[in-house]
């Protein structure tokens, strides 16, 4: 199959969270399945700089937005140790800034211009390049509106009348709404501002537009889409995703073992395996410490936290059991992460209370969080709503043992200690039902007290866990495989 992945953002180029990491691994492992892939994403500032090696195609483009041409041009790539082609499009008014969709906490106000212009490139490209395409691969709602623009404008075209559109959810909060004037940047008619495609509560909304015109519809864990389907968790999409449930499909994202893998990762002091993992893995967790100015203390349990600091991520309910841990326990807890600023200063505040206790790192910094997982005894991800989450998933490779609340692709991917599973070797760390206070600390408990009274189980959950195959290839053939049912629908 011939597959075009348009995202917002890809790892090595431009990445915020999680969709960055599968733009990436997901177009090579299909690669590496025989098939010819490329991906497209927005020529942003942090990507044209970002190091890799990028070269300008010589095509330049136009692309009518409302009653202007934007003119466009197209630089070409490709992913680290692939031959994947990736494909950046340029346009310096709208991609030549400092981040991808906002600036301290403020989104730009002409976001959703700026991705009508790339979702409209990313069908023009196909044309300019020649490219023939049986699978255009859409993310998120920056490219929600891919798929409409392939039924509405393109698909008489002889070049776009096969292909088939899949879009994924990676998180159904963001749903890109706009108002309603917006439609007017589209160029699509106002025909299909009605409930049953675009409009949503009087407003444009992207994500929705991809639900209703793409052929298939995925999300990145079975669990997240059985919940997208209700009430609870749809975001007021749930009835979308309802009558759609024929083509929905939730797959589990994969771990880029190339770059998360103990036992050849360069971002982390010392490599272990699972055969070496009690001699070494100490060794990290000593250097972990050091680099975050804490005590180097063995005994003490270290638990480490990574991600964004939204309300999603339930780190508030971390920053409240905090103080008990440290008394109870003498707990170590470092986190790495950004993102509210009224969350940072409440971290930032408990640091300064307990400085040898709590050690808090406000920014992004990819080999911090690469020796947060080497390093840490435990990784708490108490997550309100977990599409996937890809930490717990490098956690337990990592032989550090993940206390997760009972979410998304949180329940699918980590087997909660009980008697049978730790007779039958499943378990491979703890987890939570209720997202609060109560459920968090009966969890660390659990842990706690494992880790402490019961080390030769403590040693079995590493094992089970760092045992554990979340290569992509699987996941990626689950992706083909949906891929095949879709167009033999078509
Ligand atoms: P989300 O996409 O919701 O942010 P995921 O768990 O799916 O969450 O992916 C988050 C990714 O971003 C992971 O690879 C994680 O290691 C990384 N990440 C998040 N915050 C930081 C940070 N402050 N520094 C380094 N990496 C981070």
């Amino acid at each position: 199959m011939n597959i075009l992945f348009a995202t917002s953002e890809l790892v090595p180029f431009a990445k915020t969270g999680g969709l960055a990491d599968v733009s990436c691994a997901l177009p090579r492992a299909l690669s590496q399945l025989g098939h010819k892939t490329c991906v497209i994403i927005p020529g942003y500032k942090k990507a044209v700089q970002s190091g890799q090696n990028i070269w300008s195609v010589g095509i330049d483009f136009n692309i009518p937005i409302w009653n202007k041409n934007v003119k466009g041009s197209l630089l070409e790539s490709r992913l680290p140790n692939s031959d994947v082609p990736v494909y950046l499009v340029l346009q310096d008014q709208y991609y030549d800034r400092e981040g991808l969709y906002n600036q301290k906490e403020e989104d730009y106000s002409d976001n959703c211009e700026r991705f009508v212009f790339f979702s409209r490139a990313v069908l023009e490209a196909i044309r300019l390049l020649g490219l023939e395409i049986d699978i255009l691969h859409s993310n998120d709602w920056q490219t929600g509106l891919v798929p409409a623009y392939l039924d509405i404008l393109y698909r008489s075209f002889q070049r776009y009348k096969n292909i088939v559109s899949i879009h994924t959810i990676h998180n159904m909060a963001y749903q890109g709404v706009f108002w309603h004037w917006d439609m007017c940047l589209t160029g699509l008619d106002w025909e299909y501002f009605t409930p049953l495609y675009m409009e949503f509560y009087g407003k444009l909304n992207l994500l929705k537009t991809a639900l209703t015109f793409a052929d298939g519809v995925t999300t990145v864990s079975p669990t997240y889409a059985k919940e997208i389907q209700t009430e609870g968790f749809g975001c007021a999409l749930d009835g979308v995703l309802r009558s759609r449930r024929e083509r929905l499909q939730g797959i589990l994202n994969g771990v880029d073992t190339d770059r998360w893998n103990p036992s050849t990762d360069s971002l982390i002091p010392v490599q272990f395996d699972a055969n070496n993992v009690f001699e070494q893995k100490p060794l990290c967790k000593t250097a972990l410490q050091q680099e975050m100015q804490l005590p180097e203390r063995n005994d003490s349990p270290v638990i480490g936290i990574v991600g964004r600091l939204a309300s999603q991520k339930g780190i508030d309910l971390v920053t409240e059991v905090m103080p008990k841990w440290i008394e109870e326990h003498d707990v170590q807890w470092i986190v790495l992460g950004a993102g509210d600023q009224w969350l940072e200063q409440r971290l930032q505040n408990l640091a300064e209370r307990f400085p040898r206790n709590i050690a808090v790192k406000l920014t992004f910094c990819d080999k911090t969080a690469h020796l947060i997982e080497a390093g840490s005894d435990m990784f708490v991800m108490p997550s309100r709503y977990e599409p996937c989450g890809l930490n717990q998933m490098y956690s337990l490779i990592y032989g550090t043992i993940p206390i997760v609340h009972e979410t998304g692709g949180l329940t699918d991917t980590i087997v909660p200690v009980t008697p049978d599973t730790l007779a039958n070797e499943t378990a491979n760390g703890f987890r939570f039902h209720d997202a609060d206070v109560n459920g968090l600390n009966w969890a660390i408990e659990q842990a706690l007290s494992c880790y402490k009274n019961d080390r030769e189980t403590w040693k079995k959950l590493i094992l089970t866990g760092m045992k554990r195959d979340f290569s992509w290839q699987h996941s990626a053939q689950e992706y083909l495989d949906f891929y095949e049912k879709i167009r033999a629908k078509k």
